[in-house]
């Protein structure tokens, strides 16, 4: 084939590439910071002096031996730059799970890094000196919350219903209206979990209209549990009925049966206070007498990743004991950092330090204030090249709560006559570090009430690195 047998000229410019061993001992490479062990500078010079190679047979001329090191610092940096790091949300979902759910609190960082970076008493009881238990750090601040007898935190939500499931239910019927048996997202179906945790489902009712009756008719001796699940991320319009959970949970408990009630978000504070539909609270889901309910700890709570669980101290005292616990169990950085989110509720103190609920809070006179700052940055531009205003839009809550509810917002809408929105988003998205935007009506649109402020300069210098 052609391009294995290279022209003369070519054959030439690859006899000017210095062998792997010869770069790495060029000044211009031992001068630089590689402080590697050998095999992976050799590699990295094998990789660096493989793409020269194939450039030079495509007819570039040779790099030099400065241009080599260069490249080879960059290939340096490529190769341990991490996997997971760290973007700048400007697309307007506050709870956007592709990018991580819910940012946490300076306290909440705080604490995890206390906790991470030494010793902790963990699993110790230090009055008496003795084993102590993980779950205890978090039981009297999420009792005190929620009014529940009793409280255990576990990896996320998913996790915590499969327990509560599997303790309270293996091998008898839980109860389920045919409008809650769905999928919540990512594959993780009602059903099917149901079927994982050894409990077989019992459907009642219809997609749109279920009523208590429905339910205490299809209590058998074999029933275990009714579940409740809230539709987070749909909704059922027109000619629907949900039953009154107050009604059904007085229903159920007179025949012995517990009400489990996944809330998905499960916010501690009215959503209806910000001028959106009012998601249930963990407190009145409670206090309308269910058994049990289940949350995330990083949706609406605003914390790490985990699922909590509140209750009854005798349905919570069975999923301690349930092996599954010791399986999806709380890591202490996590735990941690729950506590001190927990910590800003106890102390009302949420809007102001929780970033969920400063962005959910954050009025659209500030969100147009520093759109406006962002839209200066690209006034020096070739006027023609691009188009930037500032426009009203929506945010959404996302990470499956409040489906359809919308914020009103101020968004920087940016297009160019020469790239299309794609191309501009996916250069955002190069950056350091990377800007992730939405598309919307052929521009992109850039919504402060997502972008953290201490962000905000980042943004103008990646709308400067765009235009330049
Ligand atoms: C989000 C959600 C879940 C899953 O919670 P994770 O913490 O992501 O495991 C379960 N049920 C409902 C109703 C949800 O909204």
């Amino acid at each position: 084939m052609r391009k294995n047998s290279p022209s003369t000229e070519h054959r030439d410019s690859l006899r000017r590439l210095p062998s792997v061993d010869r770069l790495l001992l060029a000044p211009a490479v031992t001068t630089l910071d590689l402080d590697f062990p050998h095999h992976v500078r050799v590699d990295l010079a094998r990789e660096v002096l493989a793409a020269a190679r194939a450039a030079v047979v495509k007819g570039a001329a040779a790099p030099t031996l400065d241009e080599l090191a260069r490249r080879l610092q960059q290939a340096a940096a490529q190769r341990f730059q991490p996997s997971l790091q760290p973007v700048i949300n400007a697309t307007g979902v506050i709870l956007h799970t592709n990018l991580g759910r819910a940012p946490l609190s300076a306290a909440a960082l705080q604490a995890m890094a206390a906790v991470g970076a030494g010793y902790s008493n963990l699993e110790f009881d230090l009055a008496g000196g003795t084993r102590g238990s993980r779950y205890t750090h978090l039981t009297a601040a999420l009792s005190a919350l929620t009014g529940a007898e009793d409280a255990l935190a576990v990896n996320n939500n998913a996790a915590a219903i499969l327990l509560a499931l599997s303790a309270l239910a293996a091998g008898k019927e839980v109860i389920v209206s045919r409008g809650e048996a769905v999928e919540i997202g990512g594959g993780f179906r009602i059903p099917d979990v149901l079927a994982q945790s050894g409990a077989r489902l019992v459907e009642v009712g219809t997609t749109n209209r279920t009523y208590v009756a429905d339910f205490c008719d299809a209590i058998t001796p074999a029933t275990a549990v009714i579940l409740r699940v809230h539709s987070s991320n749909f909704r059922v319009m027109g000619f629907t009925h949900e039953p009154n959970l107050a009604e059904l949970a007085t229903a159920a408990g007179s025949r012995g049966i517990p009400v489990i009630y996944d809330l998905g978000s499960g916010s501690l504070l009215d959503t209806a206070d910000f001028g959106l539909h009012p998601e249930p609270t963990v407190q009145e889901a409670l206090a309308a007498g269910c058994a049990v309910v289940t949350f995330s700890g990083d949706k609406l709570l605003g914390g790490p990743q985990s699922g909590l669980i509140a209750g009854k101290s005798d349905y919570i005292a069975a999923m301690q004991r349930h092996p599954l616990t010791r399986a999806l169990r709380l890591d202490k950085t996590t735990i941690a950092g729950l506590e001190a989110t927990l910590s800003h509720y106890q102390k009302a103190e949420a809007l102001s330090h929780i970033p969920v609920w400063q962005m959910i809070a954050a009025q659209p006179s500030e969100l147009a204030d520093r759109a406006r700052r962002w839209q200066q940055a690209l006034r020096s531009a070739n006027a023609a090249a691009f188009t930037a205003s500032v426009a009203p839009a929506e945010s959404a809550v996302g990470g499956g709560s409040l489906p359809g509810e919308t914020l009103p917002t101020r968004a920087l809408r940016l297009s160019s006559p020469d790239q299309t929105p794609d191309a501009l988003a996916g250069k955002l998205r190069s950056g350091n570090p990377p800007l992730v935007v939405r598309i919307e009506r052929d521009a992109v649109v850039l919504d402060p009430r997502t972008v953290l402020p201490a962000d905000d300069e980042a943004v103008l210098r990646a709308l400067q690195a765009l235009i330049r």
